[in-house]
């Protein structure tokens, strides 16, 4: 039975702005989002405005859902960004860019987020030559990753290369579709995060 186009991308239109979560769908003319821009539910439009606490709840909801992660994952990459001296915000953000998943999301090698987790969990990834199986593993600075060089694999990430085609890929990685390689030329900045978010509103949150 064909799937009501509604019933799967909930989450976009609970936080109120694109997430990004299902690949080459988000960009069409199917997004949830663009067909239906209201809460879902039966009395989406009788909730009132929301209190300040349920405004600052909306913005790490919509963090954690952009980046796919727990609460837990979520807390605790709080908790590293709150120990570095500086804007708390700023490396929240900073942290959770440089996640394994989501730099090979942004390199164009996978469909979405969940897909890039998917390649890493099953061993698929090469950060420095060293197979690496921890979708929020970290990268630093001039690490490079490759992918498994079987057939199959292959194939499969060149498609879905190909279906990618013409995506921005940020300054801070550099791809070379060739030899299937992604160099992380620098690390992420704040202003790298293109997704609309107010992270001052998420420490605020989260240090109470
Ligand atoms: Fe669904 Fe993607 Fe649109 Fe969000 S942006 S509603 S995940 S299609």
């Amino acid at each position: 039975m064909a799937r009501e186009i509604g019933s799967v991308c909930k989450l976009c239109r609970r936080e109120g702005d694109k997430l990004f979560l299902k690949g080459a769908r988000c960009e069409s003319a199917k997004c949830a989002i663009v067909k239906r821009n209201y809460q879902p539910g039966q009395h989406s439009w009788s909730r009132g405005r929301p209190s300040n606490f349920g405004v600052r709840l909306r913005e790490k909801q919509k963090l954690k859902r952009f980046f796919g992660i727990s609460e837990r994952a979520f807390r605790l990459v709080f908790q590293r960004a709150a120990r570095l001296p500086g804007n708390t915000g700023e490396h929240l953000l900073k942290l959770l860019q440089a996640r394994l998943d989501h730099v090979v999301q942004l390199a164009g090698v996978s469909l979405s987020r969940r897909h890039a987790r998917q390649l890493i969990q099953h061993g698929h990834v090469f950060v420095n030559g060293r197979r690496c199986n921890i979708p929020s593993a970290c990268v630093r600075q001039g690490d490079a990753l490759t992918f498994s060089r079987r057939e199959k694999v292959v194939a499969h990430l060149k498609e879905c290369m190909e279906s990618r085609k013409g995506e921005t890929v940020p300054g801070w990685l550099q791809c070379d579709e060739a030899s299937m390689t992604v160099k992380v030329a620098e690390l992420p900045k704040r202003e790298h995060l293109e997704f609309p978010v107010d992270e001052q509103l998420v420490v605020e949150l989260m240090s109470r």
